[in-house]
Formats: C-alpha cells, structure tokens, sequence
C-alpha cells in the first residue's frame, strides 16, 4: 500500500524570532500538513495560530513566477545583465554611495551574507540596511555600548526558571505566541512565579500579568532610571559585581538620579503605589528576566531605553546565570542572522566592527576584497531619503515592501519614482512596492529554498526545501552572486549551493577569534553537505573543538570590552510629549495577533483574516465620548505627513489620549490604511531607528452617505471603482468587503456595476423603503457569487453568518430569499467575531460558554475546542473569562 504522504521535512517557521521547528509534509494529493516539530527547543511541538496555518499560505495565487524588465517578462540572462550593468555604472559615474541593497529579516543567513559580501567588499559602499532596523537596532545598539558586543544573553530555559518576568513594550502572547505559552505553563506550576507587564496598552499579555503598568509612552527611560535608583537606595546593589565587572556606575546612577519620584511618576503617568510596586518586587526576586522588543526599540530614545534596563540588571549582578538577564526578543525570524552578517549598514560580517581598523582589514583580505568602505552606510530610513533627494541611482530591494513599513511612507514612493533604477526581489507580483520596480525578479518562497536562520536565543535552525520551485524563482543569494559575478567579481561569489555560503561564514565568524568576538561558529567551517542536509539546531558559540554550546554568555562576568568589563551607560530620562493643540492624540501603531508585516502571506489564510478583518483604531472610551464618536464608525487620522482611515474600536485598553493602530494593512487590502504615511521619520540618534509607536496625531469622524458589506466568491477589483472606503479580507469561499461611499447614488451605482460584473444565473434585488438600503444577492446554479447590502445606516448584519453563505447550497428561491434578508435563523446562530481561528469558534458562543457556567479556559475547551489547537487565543479567552467574573463581582457589590 503506498502512503498517502511523503516523510516529514523538519524547517523552521517563517515569521516571528521565536524560530520555531515546523515539520511538513507533503500529501499525495499536492496538499501539505504542518505540524509543530516536538523535537525543536524552541517550541517543543507547539506552533501559534500564524504556524499552524502556513499551509494555507503557500499556493501559487499572485505569485511573481518570471523576471520582468519595464513590466515586460524577461528570461533571466537579460534581467541580471540589466541589473549588473545599472549598477557598474552608477558606481562608474557617480560612486560606490551612489547605490544601494535594502533587505529583510526575513531572507536567511546565506542570502543577508552574499549581499553584505557584495555591497562592502566588492561595491565598496556599506549602503547594505535591513527592515530589522525598524525591529531592534536600538538593541543592538544598546548591547555593544554595555557588553561591547551585540550579545543576547539569555535563552528561553531563562525564562521558565525565572521567579519575576518583566514584560517591557513586549506583548509576547500576540506577537511571540509561543514563549507566551511557555510562561504560561510554567507559572501555572511555579504560581509563585510573577510576571509584570509595562506598556500604555491592556493587551492580552495583561491576561498573564500580575501587575500592569500602563506606562505613559517612552516612559521607559524614567521607570529604569527610578529602578536603578531605588535599588541603591535600599541596598539591593551587588557590589562585588558592580566593583569587579563593571565601570561607569557613579555616574549613571547619578544621571538616573536627576529625577525624584514624583517626576519619574509624572513622566511615566503610572500610579506612585504600582511604581513602588514594582520596584519591591524587581529588588527583592533574584531571578528576573526583563524581556523587551519593539515597545522598547522603536522609539526616539530606544537606545537609552536599553541602556536603562541593562543598568539595572549590571547593578544587580542579574546576568549571565540561569533564569535571569535582559533578554530582547526579535520581531522577524532571521533578525539575528542579519545581525551576524553585517546586514546592517554599521557593522561587518561576523559581528566585526566597519570603525575598527583591524577588523577591516581582516574581513577583506579574508574574501580578497578590493576594497572595503571605512565608515558606516546609510541606515534604513537615511537610506531612502537620500533616493528622494536624487542621491541614490540604483536600489535594490530585497523580500519587503518599504512603501508600506517605513516612516513617512508617502516619502518613501517619492523615493523609489524617483530613483532612476529599482530592483525589487519579491515573491509576489502584486505589492504596493513592487509596483515601482524597473526589474522584478522572483524569489523562491518559505518550503522552496535552503539555509539558515537564528532565533532570539541565538539558536541557528535550518529552513529546507520540501515543495518545487516555481517558475522561474531563485533563491536571494543566487540573485546576488548572479549579479557579482556580472560585475566582475567572478571567483568571489561562485558559490554553487547554500552550504558553501553557510562554510564561508563559518570560516570568518572563527578568523583570528580565540574568544576575542562572542560570534564564533568556527566548528561548522567544515561542515559537509550531507551534515548541513541534516544539520539539527544549535545555539552559539560554537568555536572549533567544541561538539555543543556549553557556554552561558558573561556567566564568568568577562565582556566584550578592551578591559573586558560591562559599561554602565549614563541617561537621562526626558519627557517625550509630542502633542500639541493641533494633534492632541498619541498614535501607537504594533502587531495583531494573525497577521504578520504587511500581510503579504498571511492574508492569504482565510482563518489568519478572520480574526481582525479590517484596519482598525482602539480609542479610550472617555475620549470616544468627549468627540462624539461612536462604536465602528469609520474616523479619519491625520497629521501633516498623510492621512489614513480606518474604523474605530472604542475600548478600555488604551489610555486617554492614546490610539492604537496595528501596521499591517497595505493598499492591497484597504483603501487608506498605511499607518505609516503617518509616523514621521524622528530616529533614535544612536540606532537609528524610527520612533513608530509615539506619534502626535488628530482624529475626526468621516463624513459617510452611505455603507455597504459585500460577500463574493473572488476578489473584488476596487482600485479603480474608488468607494469612499473599502477594507477586504479573504474568508472561507472567498471574500468579504466592508464599503463606506459619500453618496446613497455612489452605492447604488457601484452595487449595479457590482451585480453585472457577478453575471449570476440567478439575481434578487430588494429596496428597502423604510432604511433606503438596497440588497443584491447573485448566485450561479446552486451558490452564492456575491451578495451586497447598502445601507444609509451602517450595515449591522452578522458578517460570519453572511461569509458562511458562500460555502452553502442552494435549490430553490425561498433559500435564496435567506441571503438577501441576511439573518441567521435559530437553526443558524450567529457565532460573532472569530476567536479561535484554528475551530473556527466566535465570540458569541464563547460569551455564551462563559454565561453558561464554563469559566476556565479547560472548560471552554472542553465544550467548544477553542484554544485546545495552537492555543493563540488563549489570552484572549483568558480576558474574557476574566471580564465575565468582574462584571458578576460588581453585580454582586
Ligand atoms: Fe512561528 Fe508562531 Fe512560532 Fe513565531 S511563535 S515562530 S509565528 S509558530
């Protein structure tokens, strides 16, 4: 008997820095199950929402399959000869600054090195920067000021150990799913064990929490610097660490003492008792981990940010043992592995410094380069300025979309129409990105190529291939080397496979090491292909003569500094008010829990899309009441950079005067989304790194005539029908379009043209004269091609009753006639919002499990499976448990 599968192939997940081991599988049937791999140390078999649905996101719908040159397919010969020859010659007529190679945390290890290989040694330029500034450069920046290294310390076994986690600008349980359940199961073995949760926004990591501080934004500085204070004060200082492996300490407890307790209050607007608090419970728990990510990095002051947190684990003797340390946690799934390359436009390949003579020196006679630049590139954001202002003649960008995740993003298409020449390498052929490139060139996706990736932990976990390449796609490195070799550089960049990219790598991370550089991976130098095929995951260091790391970074409290002591970094905490009269909001823009960037994979999941199907604004609900606004109305948000729109969530979660937007949303899915039109590009002076989360905004309502919600089979084309407002999201069967139009003739017409281009077998229209709507249902033969309602009034029906339509049958008129009046009768309850995308499980029947008597989560599980699967949606039936119980408390007082 054959099987109906082939064997597993164990790779690594795709999206976030947790690196989790995913085992796939291909079917017979050309479908692909994925499964967590229980061998991985990073997950131990569990996956999040985004990991169990990948299989759902690798068809070949929309992909970029051919090079393309001027929009015209190409074969490959003719699109790299272009690119090579545009490049020469930039660098011909105006020099090796004149170009530049913008990628991705998300190309793997062997992809970031070619480039960087590329760009410093045989360019000459360092204009190599990488979308991980926007994720962590003000870590970086901060672990090379006090450890004189980029080292992360910590590792995730840290975080099960540990009596105190502090949460800093982190909501691990949406955005690193899978740590969040891992301290979830080890405080409910250990309740004793505490986790403190500090960010202006009631996520759903405050489900876990003991204490949260909704702290005002970049109020960070000041909460540390207060820490650092109190923890002198009443003599929780390890001295004898302090004296022995550190410097600078006088002097940065001086600085953070600038400020008394009431104003470290005043600035971080958290009540004096919870401050206190905290600062009681951080002093009296040896083992403390303070985890941090982009709550802390992206921000004008993430760098002193960093430093104030390291002060406080330096102080405290806090680092380099088990189950406590600082511990950033990156957003993207190879983050680290740019960092160990020299992805970014300010360091070398193998954590080498480009303003340390030596190691200049050293990194090109290693790759024989001719050249190599002496200071650092231009960093991201710098980056694409200098194409707007004419600077930059050649770009290349490389798997991310910058049109829709860099600051000032309407600057950022300025820059790329003006730039006489852009590459984009992508996987799709429809981004707002790729639009403006000169050459595509299509890359192989996740399942198709080969290499390495480096998790927050520093684990290094092999991506395989386990589906064929379509088309014409090729690898990231391979375009690269093409590209080199049409340059000239030939016997530099012939590499013929992954492998002797990762060796190369390997080589060089050991060059003249001897424990002098904490990035040492010299044991896989070696390494042979049948050994890279199978190479399972490791964490570094892993010098030559060494079988596994056996090495706890600092635990013998030596750093990476010239006199091997950790620098105490001296800051000061200032207020970061930004608003003014005129934009009195403060705009926070982050994650939500099923989408990933900008949605260029995981909207193509319809269970990924139903949990947040449109763009959105959480709003306090005061401050909803003082403008008039009201649930669900769509509001416009604006400040001098653009002006997006998007629905208004009113809630309790965010504090007044705060919004929150999430940056996924693209003009591929929404009519004016891109959050980014509106932070503007203020960096952080050290990293670089743009402040995304502490934007001075203003919100008004929007002035709608009409609204409408349209279920259809295929995706409808809005770009040039122009409804006021329009927000798509794939579902089951196909999709569904929320509308907003300025007039009721706008809808009328747009639902006439909609209902001839459905071209259904059976069409019912129905005008309803009490609320002036209009309804249009199309069917084929037996299904739903797309049923539409306009309403003068937003449309109230349920959305998941409608999107379920699309999967029904139907024979006869009267079924027909359901659609249209688009109501669930008992036999079809509404099951509301979706929770658990995994059983496709609603915030109604929830609510109602809840009303019922089933409040835990076990009980929910039992009787509806919610959160039983991937158990993303744990939180947030945590939260709603937990909101029942105080609402039932307060009814009993
Ligand atoms: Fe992927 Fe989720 Fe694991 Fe992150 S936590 S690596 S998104 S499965």
């Amino acid at each position: 008997m054959t099987s109906s599968k082939e064997k597993s192939v164990k790779t690594t997940c795709p999206y976030c820095g947790v690196g989790c081991g995913v085992l796939a599988t291909r079917r017979r049937d050309g479908g692909v199950d994925i499964k967590g791999d229980p061998e991985h140390p990073a997950n131990f078999g569990r996956l999040c929402s985004k990991g169990s649905a990948l299989a759902d996101t690798i068809s070949l719908e929309g992909r970029l399959l051919f090079p393309e040159v001027n929009g015209i397919r190409a074969d490959w010969d003719s699109a790299l000869d272009l690119v090579a020859e545009k490049f020469s010659e930039a660098v011909r007529l105006h020099g090796p600054d004149s170009v530049g190679f913008y990628v991705s945390g998300q190309i793997l290890t062997e992809d970031y090195y070619v480039a960087n290989k590329l760009m410093k040694g045989f360019i000459g330029s360092a204009n190599i920067d990488t979308n991980s500034r926007l994720c962590m450069a003000s870590t970086v920046a901060g672990h090379r000021k006090a450890f004189g290294s980029d080292t992360v310390p910590g590792t995730y076994e840290d975080l099960e150990l540990a009596d105190l986690i502090v949460l800093v600008g982190s909501n691990l349980a949406w955005c690193h799913p899978v740590l969040y359940q891992r301290i979830e199961a080890a405080k409910s073995e250990r309740p004793d064990m505490k986790v403190v949760l500090i960010d202006p926004r009631k996520t759903s990591s405050a489900n876990l929490a003991d204490l949260h501080l909704a702290i005002n934004p970049d109020g960070d500085t000041a909460l540390f610097c207060g820490l650092l204070c109190y923890l002198s004060m009443h003599g929780f200082i390890d001295t004898g660490f302090v004296q022995d492996h550190t410097r600078g300490f006088e002097t940065a407890l001086s600085s953070a003492s600038a400020l008394s307790f009431q104003e470290v209050a005043d600035q971080t607007g958290i009540p004096k008792h919870h401050i206190q608090q905290f600062y009681k419970l951080f002093a009296k728990t040896d083992k403390v981990v303070t985890v941090f990510s982009q709550g802390v990095n992206q921000s004008i002051c993430g760098t002193d940010k960093v430093s104030a947190i390291l002060n406080c684990h330096l102080a405290t003797g806090r680092i380099g043992k088990p189950g406590m340390g600082p511990f950033s946690v990156t957003g993207q799934p190879n983050a680290m592995g740019g960092r160990e390359v020299g992805g970014l436009a300010n360091m070398l390949a193998g954590h080498l410094d480009i303003e340390n003579d030596a190691h200049r020196a050293m990194v090109q006679k290693f790759w024989q380069a001719p050249t190599i630049p002496k200071k650092p590139g231009l960093k991201a954001v710098d980056m694409f300025q200098a194409a707007a202002d004419g600077k930059i003649k050649a770009l290349w960008i490389m798997s991310t979309n910058p049109v829709d995740s860099l600051p000032e993003a309407n600057t950022v298409k300025r820059a790329l129409e003006t730039c006489p020449f852009v590459v984009v390498s992508d996987i799709l052929e429809e981004t707002d990105t790729i639009e403006f490139a000169d050459v595509k060139l299509p890359a192989s996706a996740w399942g198709e190529k080969n290499g390495t990736v480096t998790n927050s932990e520093r684990r290094i976990s092999r991506q395989r291939k386990f589906l064929e390449t379509p088309g014409a796609a090729r690898p990231d490195w391979w375009q690269f080397a093409e590209v080199a070799k049409r340059m000239g550089y030939s016997e530099a960049f012939d590499f013929s496979s992954e492998v002797e990219i990762f060796r190369e790598h390997a080589q060089l991370s050991s060059l003249e090491n001897n424990g002098s550089r904490d990035f040492d991976i010299g044991k896989m130098a070696r390494v042979s292909k049948d050994a890279f095929q199978n190479l399972e995951p490791f964490q570094w260091p892993l010098p030559i003569g060494h079988e596994t790391n056996d090495q706890r970074f600092f635990a013998d409290g030596k750093f990476y500094t010239d006199d091997q002591k950790a620098r105490f970094v001296a800051v000061k905490p200032i207020s970061h008010s930004i608003t003014s009269l005129d934009l009195p909001f403060t705009l926070n823009t982050g994650r939500v829990r099923d989408h990933w960037h900008t949605m260029t994979r995981t909207a193509r999941a319809a269970r990924l899309s139903s949990h947040m199907a449109e763009p959105f604004c959480e709003m306090h609900s005061e401050d909803a009441v003082n403008l008039g606004l009201k649930q669900a109305e769509l509001v416009n948000i604006e400040n001098q950079y653009g002006t997006i729109t998007v629905r208004i969530l009113i809630t309790t979660k965010v504090k007044k005067g705060s919004l929150f937007v999430p940056m996924h949303w693209t003009d591929q899915f929404a009519s004016s989304a891109r959050v980014d039109v509106l932070v503007p590009a203020r960096l952080d002076p050290s990293s670089g790194q743009p402040a995304s989360k502490n934007v001075a905004v203003k919100i008004s309502p929007v002035n709608v005539g009409a609204y409408g919600f349209m279920v259809s089979r295929v995706k409808p084309n809005l770009k040039h029908t122009q409804p006021q407002y329009w927000a798509t999201a794939k579902c089951n069967g196909g999709w569904r379009t929320e509308f907003a139009f300025a007039t009721m003739a706008d809808a009328m017409r747009f639902g006439e043209s909609a209902a001839i281009a459905a071209n259904g077998t059976f069409t019912l229209d129905y005008n309803d004269p009490l609320s002036s709507g209009h309804r249009i249902a199309a069917f084929s033969e037996k299904h739903l091609k797309l049923a539409l309602y306009l309403s003068k009034e937003p449309v109230l029906l349920s959305r998941e009753w409608l999107v379920s339509q699309l999967d029904n049958a139907y024979s006869n008129t009267s079924e027909r006639q359901k659609v249209l009046a688009g109501r669930a009768d008992a036999a079809m309850p509404d099951k509301g919002r979706l929770v658990c995308s995994c059983h496709q499980v609603g915030a109604n029947e929830i609510n109602a499990a809840i009303h019922s008597g089933s409040i835990t989560i076990s009980q929910i599980g039992k009787c509806l499976k919610a959160g039983t699967n991937c158990g993303s949606c744990r939180a947030e039936i945590t939260g709603m448990i937990n909101e029942h119980l105080q609402e039932t408390k307060i009814a009993a007082e």
